[in-house]
């Protein structure tokens, strides 16, 4: 399947003003849940929609409405927890889930710390969150997560990929499709992106 990268000034704007070692803690976060809006709203243009009967001021007419719950979002912790509230706001009915994996900094391999997914997950539409997909080691080991809990519809949100990372989730989930924000030239040899932008989770939390 193949990726999508949102190709639009607004979102190449906002992608710079992120980049920026300068940026402040507070801009950053909103930046990123801004981006997860556009990624999210992207992503639902293929929804499925149903008749739904409506009373205006005016009169009766039959809108268009999805089915909020049958969509969950699942962030990758902790830098995922940053797209949250900009994906909520699109699908506020949505349920949440959580996948904890960190990096073991010498093999790069993901090991899962926390996992709590909402009822009926096999059912419902999965957007999988992490703002950054670098090597896609953790990308992929939630999906595996998710699809050993019987998901079958996977999309993945973030916000800038190396196309190492995208190659990975195309090799181990070629039916997961990928949505991101930019697209890089390559990771680092310490598995960052470049010219990415530094630790997420760090400058989401202004934790360094
Ligand atoms: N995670 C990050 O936060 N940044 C990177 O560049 C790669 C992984």
């Amino acid at each position: 399947m193949k990726e999508i990268v949102l190709n639009h000034p607004l979102v190449k704007h906002k992608i710079t003003v992120l980049r920026n070692e300068k940026t402040s803690v507070k801009e950053f976060r909103e930046l990123i849940s801004e981006i997860a809006s556009i990624l999210c709203y992207e992503a639902m243009r293929d929804a499925q929609l149903h008749d739904h009967k409506v009373k205006t001021p005016m009169g009766e007419t039959i809108g268009k409405k999805i089915e909020e719950n049958d969509y969950a979002f699942v962030p990758i912790l902790r830098a995922g927890m940053g797209m949250v509230d900009g994906v909520i706001s699109m699908i506020p009915g949505a349920r949440i889930g959580h996948i904890g994996l960190y990096r073991n900094e010498e093999t790069l391999e993901p090991i899962e710390y926390y996992c709590k997914l909402p009822e009926n997950i096999e059912n419902k539409h999965v957007f999988l969150l992490d703002p950054m997909l670098a090597t896609g080691g953790s990308g992929s080991a939630a999906i595996t997560k998710l699809k050993e809990r019987g998901v079958k519809k996977i999309t993945f949100l973030c916000v800038i990929a190396a196309p190492e990372g995208i190659n990975r989730i195309k090799k181990d989930h070629k039916d997961v499709k990928i949505y991101c924000a930019n697209l890089d030239e390559k990771l680092n040899e310490i598995g960052y992106i470049v010219p990415g932008l530094g630790d997420a989770g760090d400058r989401i939390y202004g934790t360094k």
